[in-house]
């Protein structure tokens, strides 16, 4: 059985992951389990920085790895919080600070122009200087709302509007945001994609 070093130390990224390997004789431990500290993740987009992070993660280890990035792309932002959604308002993790600077930058801007989309890419390198890198990416496209809607979800949530769906991401049951969701189309491409790992 082959194991895969996963670029985190958040053990809730292993529990969403993990079950995506059933079956496919992979087994998953997280970089932290290791003793392996973050990656510094000075990338521009979001696919260097899953980059940046799983080969920091296969250097360190000897082992393949996988790495993934997130985040919101605000087009009337120029495509920010983007690489620094986690940390827009300055605090790591500061989800309300966060959603409030949004939607002060927003303020006045008519609903025609406030698209957005959630982004996601996982990749997979088999060794530090793998040329060619299993890349899935997922994006989720919404309109961000004038105030927080709905209690569920994280992050940016609150204020993601799916026009599709005519609800807010925090309205959501999980089951089906994990479904249309930028992640859970990146890990659906990328269980497809394990089939062909070698
Ligand atoms: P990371 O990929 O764990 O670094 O996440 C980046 C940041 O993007 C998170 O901290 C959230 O602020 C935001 N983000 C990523 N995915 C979602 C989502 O599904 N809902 C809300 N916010 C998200």
């Amino acid at each position: 059985m082959k194991t895969l070093v996963l670029a985190t130390s958040n053990r809730g990224k292993l529990a969403e992951i993990q079950p995506l390997l059933a079956g496919l004789d992979l087994r998953l431990v997280t970089q932290g389990e290791l003793g392996v500290a973050d990656a510094i993740e000075d990338g521009l987009s979001f696919v260097e920085n899953a980059l940046i992070k799983a080969r920091h993660a296969c250097t360190m280890t000897g082992l393949p790895a996988l790495a993934d990035d997130s985040g919101l792309v605000i087009d009337a932002l120029g495509g920010a919080p983007g690489l620094i959604s986690a940390h827009y308002a300055g605090v790591h993790g500061d989800s309300a600070g966060n959603i409030a600077r949004v939607l002060r930058e927003l303020a006045g801007v008519p609903a025609d122009k406030r698209t957005a989309r959630f982004h996601s890419t996982i990749v997979l390198l088999r060794h530090a200087a793998d040329p060619q890198p299993l890349i899935a990416e997922g994006s989720w496209e919404g309109l961000i709302l004038d105030a927080p809607r709905g209690d569920r979800g994280f992050g940016y949530d609150p204020i993601f509007f799916d026009p599709a769906l005519n609800a807010g991401a925090a309205e959501l049951p999980a089951e089906i945001k994990n479904r249309v969701s930028h992640r859970g189309q990146a890990l659906a491409q990328l269980r497809t994609r394990l089939r062909e790992f070698r």
